[in-house]
């Protein structure tokens, strides 16, 4: 007999496996000699009074077989001598496009300027401790793409772009655990993630595809409007650096909305790019206690409840106009990390180890930037915004002192316009300098994030504190370049063959919608070319 309960239970039974088996067992009155098994389909938290709730929905078996718990039967084909597709980047895009192309019955061979999620993390250690950024492998850069020591949420309202469960699936058939498949806001964790993205890797590679790290695409190889391949240069170490050119049925672009040499070479080579809105601002570091507190409304919370998050969002009246101003990717019991792509620039970003255990909370605090904010850029045409985007982390590096020191300032200290006179402690590991921020924030981002915070602190009581502070500066939220494409086919407006794909292409914002972008450009390129 199979039951599905909706369950409405506190925390030291909603989230303990025996004590909700045992709860389970109890209502339904099961003996110990029955078979009996349960699957959890759906747990969130409803935080929302001082009684914290878990709902929870579970399958019951009793004398009865589970169905499989996937339910995406998905097989991978040899494509080691099939037609070729080129992918440019491995991040979850190109991945995800990879492994739908090997179900196809295509082969894909991605281009990946970064290192092996191994050999990554020794430019993140020197960007860390020695203020060294190496351009080709970074928190962005690399194996996985900023996917792999990002936070890992794979929280997505963008249903309607793929199957999201599909690609969760995928995620714990190489290696995730399977709660991602039923938490409200399932989370990876940065620690986990570069093993699940080896075990794609390996996938991939066991099937006949072909990943080449190292491989820096510079040039596309166009004939009458239409992508035949592209030319990379390949550097094991930088004294051997060897040119190759790769071609295939299509290209997929999926260099995500950190590669500006790949916007500069598209509009070099007349493709048509569009400049596009982003949101730049500032990362803000509580103490996760404190977060907890405020949302879980109690001193302590205790050994079951997760560390809690947040999301908060005004509109601010400036000018004739009005402006977002949101919390973005925010990441409970985190880090903050430098997210820089280039040495002279500070960019920040977020992270959190499964577990969500370090003592900070970080989230992203951002303002929605258009067409007016970069109108001095527009010299630069359809690079305007990401110029705009590079000229205020070019200025943070100098604010800051040029090294990967983070400009800082406690919050109140900041809404009030006064320069800290000391700092926190903080989760970012290159270390903190203080300053005004206004002093590289332009001030209409500046003057929309001080009147957010006032908003956020009536919102959330004792959110506006001097014990939390600003980090600069969140400016790679989402791609400041559209590659446009066609809405059915998803080939490119004017070069055939070629398919922009998810982040840097615009048509994606995070991991889940990255790949099921990847995913159905795969789709789309071989309905059209196989
Ligand atoms: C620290 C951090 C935390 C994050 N946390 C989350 C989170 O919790 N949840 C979430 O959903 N998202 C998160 N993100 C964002 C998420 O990682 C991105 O949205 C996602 O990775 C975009 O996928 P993509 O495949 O489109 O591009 P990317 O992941 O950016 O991958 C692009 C790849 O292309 C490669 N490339 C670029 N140029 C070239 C070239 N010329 N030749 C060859 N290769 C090239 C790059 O090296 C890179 O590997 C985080 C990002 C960061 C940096």
């Amino acid at each position: 007999m199979k039951k599905i309960l909706d369950l409405t239970l506190p925390p030291e039974i909603g989230y303990d496996e025996n004590e909700l088996h045992r709860y389970v067992k109890s209502i339904l009155h099961i003996k110990d000699e029955d078979a009996f098994q349960l699957r959890l389909l759906k747990r969130s938290i409803d935080a929302r009074s001082r009684q914290i709730k878990i709902n929870v929905q579970a399958a019951v078996y009793i004398d009865d077989i589970p169905e499989p718990l996937f339910q995406h039967q998905i097989s991978y084909r040899d494509v080691s001598k099939s037609a070729t597709v080129v992918i440019v980047g491995a991040g979850p895009a190109g991945l995800f496009a990879a492994l739908r192309l090997i179900e196809l019955g295509i082969k894909p061979v991605i281009l990946e300027r970064g290192k092996d999620v191994q050999e990554r993390r020794r430019d993140l250690a020197d960007i860390n401790k020695k203020n060294i950024v190496n351009p080709d492998s970074n928190y962005c850069f690399g194996e996985g793409g900023a996917g792999t020591y990002s936070d890992g949420k794979l929280y997505t309202r963008s249903k309607k772009r793929g199957d999201i469960r599909r690609i969760l699936e995928i995620f714990v058939a190489h290696g995730a655990s399977d709660n991602i498949l039923y938490e409200a806001h399932p989370h990876i964790g940065t620690n986990k993630l570069p093993k699940i993205i080896r075990a794609i890797r390996d996938t991939i590679l066991q099937y006949g595809g072909e990943i080449h790290f190292n491989t820096k695409v510079t040039d596309f190889v166009v004939d009458n409007n239409e992508i035949k391949g592209v030319v990379a240069e390949q550097s094991a170490d930088k004294s051997a650096v060897q040119q190759q050119e790769y071609h295939g049925i299509g290209v997929i672009l999926a260099t995500g909305h950190s590669a500006r040499d790949i916007f500069e070479l598209l509009h070099q080579k007349d493709i048509r790019i569009e400049a596009k809105p982003f949101a730049l601002g500032v990362r803000i570091e509580h103490q996760q206690s404190l977060i907890d507190a405020i949302q879980y409304k109690c001193a302590d919370r205790g050994i079951y409840l997760p560390a809690a998050s947040y999301s908060l969002v005004e509109q601010v009246s400036v000018g004739a106009g009005q402006k977002g101003v949101f919390s973005f990717c925010m990441c409970p019991g985190g880090f903050i990390v430098p997210s820089a792509t280039q040495q002279n620039e500070i960019v920040v970003n977020g992270m959190s180890p499964s577990k969500r255990d370090s003592p900070f909370s970080n989230s992203g605090m951002v303002v929605a930037v258009d067409e007016s904010d970069w109108k001095n850029f527009h010299r630069f045409g359809p690079l305007a915004a990401m110029e705009y985007q590079k000229s205020v982390e070019q200025k943070a590096w100098q604010v800051a002192g040029q090294t990967q020191v983070a400009p800082a300032q406690r919050m109140q200290d900041f809404v009030h316009q006064k320069v800290s006179a000391s700092l926190l402690e903080t989760s970012y590991q290159p270390g903190l300098v203080t300053v005004e921020m206004r002093d590289f924030l332009p001030e209409n981002i500046a003057f929309c994030l001080q009147e957010g915070f006032k908003s956020f602190g009536n919102k959330m009581r004792g959110y506006l504190t001097n014990d939390a502070q600003l980090i600069g500066v969140e400016s790679r939220t989402s791609s400041p370049v559209k590659i446009p494409r066609d809405r059915e086919t998803f080939e490119h407006v004017a070069t055939r063959r070629l398919f922009p794909c998810a982040e840097g292409a615009g048509y994606a914002g995070g991991i889940m919608s990255a790949a099921m972008d990847g995913e159905r450009c795969a789709e789309q390129l071989v309905a059209l070319y196989v």
